[in-house]
């Protein structure tokens, strides 16, 4: 059998493992933080009938510019910065938007048009894994800095490792998967002050914030290096679809045409992702309901004995836990996935339905105190 580094591929991509979170079809899946709730019936109906339409149209190439979809997503986005929320008149252009399939690939464009080989990109782990793995893909060197107390990032940490690496890009991710941890606004700030290069805030989870927490796209203002990345995969339960998105300066977007392939976004996509935002206030009507979820999961994970980190997404990072691979194939054994990301005596967990965070902290119980260990013992 032929392995892959027997190839003639790229010798910086000799050795590295692609990413590799299990597709296993469980009853409860709980492990990628996918939205656990179906899309509502006349949404699915009036995606299908745009769909539908678009297929009728499709021997034309797609609108290489996805003119509606940038001013649907535009208007999506004008409650970010409303002037009830933030006192000031900010709007967000159709111009200031740019989308790609999934936010993987607006991250990817960004590395090639920002990043690539000699360049580098800063990063804090544990943070997504597909920063460094798109780094890889395009050349660009990751830069790991680290993070202080539970994972949280300071002014003074970011602004630290920007003058101390002097990085091409900048990673933040708010609030930070698999982690669960707010990022400041003052840390952006500073990001963006210290830095010559683009300060990217990856905000796929920006809708299970706190409802008043103001949200990167307010500093977007006269901060044209500053690139605020997001996805339709998470709140909007359209990760299947494949719909990510960016506001930022117009220029961004004029840099991102150079490399983007054209007709990258499907005539199908393009519809698909108009129609369900014409939904978007029942698109989201879940959101809340998962927020209660993960807030409960906050609440009793400590109660059976395990720590668990703040989290403003709609997953929980938990610690205290012995042996995360036993507990993850215990819980796999009653049909419900979770996911090991590596942190020593950590496992993540999604918030799902009601029914199914009842499952999985029934399951967690079930398999008793001896799977948990006082905290004072793994940090010891
Ligand atoms: C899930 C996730 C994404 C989503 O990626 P898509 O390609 O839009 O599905 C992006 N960033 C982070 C931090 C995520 O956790």
């Amino acid at each position: 059998m032929t392995a892959f580094s027997d190839l003639p591929i790229r010798d910086d991509l000799r050795g590295l493992t692609p990413y590799g979170a299990p597709q296993v079809h469980v009853p409860i899946q709980l492990n990628v933080n996918e939205n656990t709730h179906g899309i509502p019936e006349d949404v699915a109906r009036d995606v299908v009938e745009s769909v539908a339409a678009a297929v009728l149209g499709m021997n034309r190439y797609p609108d290489r510019e996805f003119t509606e979809l940038r001013e649907s997503l535009a208007g999506y986005l004008a409650a970010d910065v409303a002037p009830e929320r933030t006192g000031s008149t900010q709007t967000i252009t159709a111009e200031q938007v740019w989308a790609a399939n999934g936010s993987n690939e607006i991250l990817q464009q960004i590395l090639q048009a920002f990043g690539g080989p000699g360049r580098s990109v800063l990063g804090f782990p544990p943070t997504y894994s597909m920063h460094s793995i798109i780094a890889a893909g395009t050349g660009t060197r990751w830069i790991a800095g680290e993070r202080g107390d539970d994972y949280a990032l300071t002014p003074g940490i970011v602004t630290d490792w920007i003058e101390r690496t002097e990085p091409d890009l900048v990673f933040l991710c708010a609030p930070n998967n698999p982690t669960g941890t707010p990022l400041g606004l003052d840390v952006i700030e500073a990001a963006y002050a210290a830095s010559r290069g683009m300060v990217v805030v990856d905000e796929a989870y920006a809708e299970f914030m706190p409802d008043d927490a103001p949200r990167a796209t307010t500093l977007l203002p006269g901060r044209e290096r500053l690139i605020v990345s997001r996805t339709m995969s998470k709140a909007f339960a359209f990760a299947g679809a494949r719909l990510g998105y960016l506001a930022a300066d117009p220029a961004v977007a004029d840099a991102l045409r150079l490399v983007r392939l054209p007709y990258h976004l499907s005539a199908l996509t393009q519809a698909a992702a108009v129609a369900a935002l014409r939904h978007a206030p029942e698109m989201l009507a879940m959101v809340d309901d998962i927020r209660s979820q993960r807030d409960r999961m906050l609440r009793e994970l400590p109660a059976l004995g395990y720590s668990a980190h703040d989290s403003w997404a709609n997953f929980v990072l938990f610690g205290g836990v012995r042996d995360p691979r036993a507990v993850f194939e215990a819980l796999l054994g009653e049909g419900i996935i979770i996911r090991d990301i590596g942190i020593p005596n950590h496992l993540r967990v999604t918030a799902g339905t009601e029914a199914e965070t009842s499952a999985f902290l029934d399951a967690l119980a079930a398999l008793g105190a001896s799977q948990s260990e006082p905290v004072d013992r793994i940090l010891g």
